[in-house]
């Protein structure tokens, strides 16, 4: 078994789907729902015995020891986290407490749980912990990439907090010895993402006929990566990556934002036209994001050589995939966009 944090996510739900579809081991998905979690993502696992959903807080140290005690997982791939950048500059103490304390909590509990496993058991278990490119700061345009040896310059409090939690990670492989992995991954895009997110908002705004809104001159630019690919690429690294080591997974799509919304407005005008005109019409500019930073762009040569992972996607088929994903599930979209998807706590866990 494996316990998964932050599964009912964005990424985390694609990777406990991607996981079981795999007939792999069992989950055990430990998840707060906050506003970014939905339960409904994972519908179709309802009557799946090899999923096991707890809803619960990472920051509550006894019932992450109950846990740990009592599944005995042989691996944490920890993905809970506060994660929108916006957010974190209006409230950013949701996220020092989730993303920092969070982590801190989960890598005593699984200090404690580790440390009395018997040898063999000691030695294949890992901690997996999901970070961000962000922790590496702004790059100017001619800068090469972010590589692993990158010092870290985190401009907001999202990344601030997430390159505090990278560093816990670090720190308690040097000091107690405990097999940690982390990877920092670009920006992720495909099916379940909540529509606060650039991609998703602006397809969802789309059909609406809403203005699309971009901040400032449209050319911050971020490297693109496919869920699926992210969710391969961290299963790569559980299985064959080394202890104490970071790993960057990228898609070597750097894209301006301005480029990813017109590509959005071409697929929507392909699949879905609007009698009213094109979609790029509803581009409208806005006041730009404090501190936001110009660039992102991964180096992704360590986890290819060592590991030998790729993506599978390139940008133009991931996108249309996407695309295509929110056309085909309004009910997921008008469910998010209601509240209406909190209710299948209720009516799957019994609200718990
Ligand atoms: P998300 O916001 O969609 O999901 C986060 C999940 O964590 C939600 O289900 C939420 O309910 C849960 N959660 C929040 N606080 C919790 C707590 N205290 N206890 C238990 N669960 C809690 O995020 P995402 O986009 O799926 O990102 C997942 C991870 O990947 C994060 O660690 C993020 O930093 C990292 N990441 C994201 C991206 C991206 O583009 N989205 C890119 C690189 C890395």
């Amino acid at each position: 078994m494996i316990l998964v944090t932050g599964g009912a996510g964005f990424i985390g739900a694609n990777f406990v789907l991607d996981w079981l579809a795999g007939g792999d081991e069992a989950v055990l998905n430990l998840d707060a729902l906050t506003y970014a979690g939905n339960l409904e993502t994972l519908a179709s696992l309802e009557r799946t015995a090899a999923h096991r959903f707890i809803h619960g807080d990472i920051c509550d140290r006894a019932l992450v020891d109950g846990l740990l005690a009592e599944h005995r997982p042989r691996a944490i791939i920890h993905f809970a986290a506060e994660s929108h950048v916006d957010r974190s500059i209006h409230g950013p103490g949701t996220f020092v407490r989730t993303n920092v304390e969070g982590t801190f909590t989960l890598l005593e509990a699984a200090r404690t749980y580790w440390s009395g496993l018997p040898a063999g058991d000691r030695e294949a278990f890992r901690f997996l912990h999901v970070s961000t490119d962000e922790v590496y700061g702004s790059l100017g345009p001619q800068d090469p990439p972010f590589a692993e040896t990158k010092t870290y310059e985190p401009n907001s409090p999202y990344s601030a907090s997430k390159a505090a939690s990278d560093h816990l990670v670090r720190a308690w492989h040097h000091t107690y010895g405990l097999p940690v992995l982390t990877t920092n991954c670009s920006n992720n895009y495909g099916p379940y993402q909540f529509p606060e997110k650039l991609i998703p908002l602006m397809i969802v705004n789309a059909l609406a006929g809403k203005p699309l809104p971009v901040y400032g001159d449209g050319l911050n630019v971020r490297d693109w990566l496919y869920v699926g690919d992210h969710c391969s690429a961290i299963r790569e690294v559980l299985a064959r990556g080394r202890t104490g080591e970071t790993y960057n997974i990228g898609g070597w799509n750097e894209i301006a934002n301005i480029d990813i919304v017109r590509t959005l407005c071409r697929l929507l005008d392909e699949m879905r036209p609007d009698p009213a005109g094109p979609h790029e019409r509803l581009i409208s500019y806005v006041k730009d994001r404090p501190g936001h930073d110009r660039r992102y762009a991964i180096d992704a040569r360590k986890i290819e050589r060592e590991l030998g992972w790729k993506p599978a996607e390139t940008f133009e088929t991931g996108i249309r995939k996407t695309v295509r994903w929110y056309l085909d599930n309004p009910g997921w979209i008008a469910n998010v966009q209601s509240g209406a998807y909190r209710d299948w706590v209720a009516t799957q866990y019994g609200g718990s």
